[in-house]
């Protein structure tokens, strides 16, 4: 976990009493929910939970399904529910999601959680807070970690393709560091596919797959890409994400959605963040809270980094900093490349757009 992200939603905030706080935040935010701050001001972590307990003789499992402060815990084959151990803080114990891998202890067919490894990755969402002092209105909240693989679904029509959503998804996957996917469903449909899925594939080596969750096309290249992973799934409502789950796994009925004519988008129907195992060791995970795809945890400055095919172009810029986007045409490389054909237009204008949506 990256302890040096931008961390511009604070900045607005300079005098004494908010900079205590703002550094008290930051410790919170910044370890992704590593730690919190019990009444009389101690930041308790994972970490001083770890030293509590004698952890190495404790089974290792992951969290599955959390339902208020009830966790699911895959171990091996089976799930056990599990509470918390007492010493544990409720804030701290709360921060829990799935894909945690936690040691816990197995008391008949039920569990205590003794403690929380370290996360490998994660993926997160903005959520707007209004209720934590008013200064601080937004916070990242992780909603998966530990993950494999990123599948971004999308569809060239019903709903129709944007590729500008495709490209917030890719940039929350490499916010957190986990390794994207785009899966092109409903291709039954049609047989028009977006020139951009070439660049994706070709200049920025994402691996892209067209299946059809209905006929079933495609999906053997989908499942030998995901077997023995854990994957979460990202896409707007509507795309097939929940008929994916389904067609991994014959023996799944989840409930889909009925497409709405008005709206050519599905109903929304999953609330829950859950993990469902298709084949062993093969987990895939549908999560609501990923449907936010704000950025706003991402410095201004720092969005081009998000941008790998800038970089080469960058050293055209005249000035270090350029933002790529006021700057004039002929002192600035990176629109050069765009003019010329070498940086693909439509990422460009998801960069700019991003950059407009960052304060
Ligand atoms: P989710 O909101 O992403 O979970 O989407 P759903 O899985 O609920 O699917 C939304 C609608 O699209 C449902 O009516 C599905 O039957 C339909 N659908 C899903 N996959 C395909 C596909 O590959 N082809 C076609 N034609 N329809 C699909
Ligand atoms: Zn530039």
């Amino acid at each position: 976990m990256s302890k040096d992200r931008p961390n511009n939603i604070y900045d607005r905030h300079q005098n004494k009493r908010a900079l205590a706080k703002k550094e008290r935040a930051k410790a919170r935010h910044f370890s992704g929910e590593n730690s919190c701050e019990e009444s009389h001001g101690t930041i308790v972590s994972w970490e001083s939970i770890n030293e509590i307990f004698e952890r190495k003789s404790e089974v290792i499992g992951t969290v599955v399904e959390v339902r208020s402060s009830i966790f699911y815990v895959l171990y091996g084959e089976d799930i056990f529910r599990c509470k918390l151990d007492q010493k544990i803080p409720f804030q701290l114990g709360r921060s829990l999601v799935v894909g945690d891998k936690v040691y816990f202890e197995i008391e008949d067919n039920s569990g205590i959680i003794k403690s929380r490894l370290e996360r490998e990755n994660y993926i997160s969402r903005i959520r707007r807070d209004n209720t934590r002092f008013s200064s601080y209105q937004k916070d990242e909240q992780v909603v998966a970690t530990n993950i494999d693989v990123g599948v971004i679904v999308a569809t060239t029509m019903n709903p129709a393709f944007h590729a500008n959503l495709i490209d917030r998804y890719l940039i929350i996957m490499q916010n957190g560091g986990v390794n994207p996917l785009i899966c092109l469903n409903k291709c039954d449909l049609t047989n028009e596919r977006d020139s951009i899925l070439n660049y994706y594939r070709n200049e920025l080596g994402i691996n892209v797959i067209e299946i059809s969750a209905t006929t079933g096309e495609g999906m053997l290249n989908l499942q030998d890409a995901l077997r023995g992973r854990l994957t979460v799934l990202l896409g707007n409502s509507g795309v097939g994400k929940t008929s994916i789950i389904n067609a991994l796994n014959k023996d799944f009925q989840l409930k889909t959605k009925t497409v709405s004519a008005k709206h050519k988008e599905g109903r929304h129907t999953t609330t829950t963040t859950t993990l469902h195992t298709w084949q062993a060791d093969s987990h895939i995970i549908d999560t609501p809270g990923t449907r936010s795809l704000e950025i706003d945890n991402i410095h201004k400055e720092e969005l081009k980094f998000f941008f790998p095919e800038f970089e080469q172009y960058e050293a055209d810029c005249k000035y270090n900093d350029c933002t790529h986007d006021h700057e004039p045409e002929d002192s600035c490389g990176v629109k050069k490349a765009v003019a010329c054909g070498n940086i693909n237009q439509g990422r460009y204008e998801s960069y700019l757009r991003m950059l407009k949506d960052l304060v």
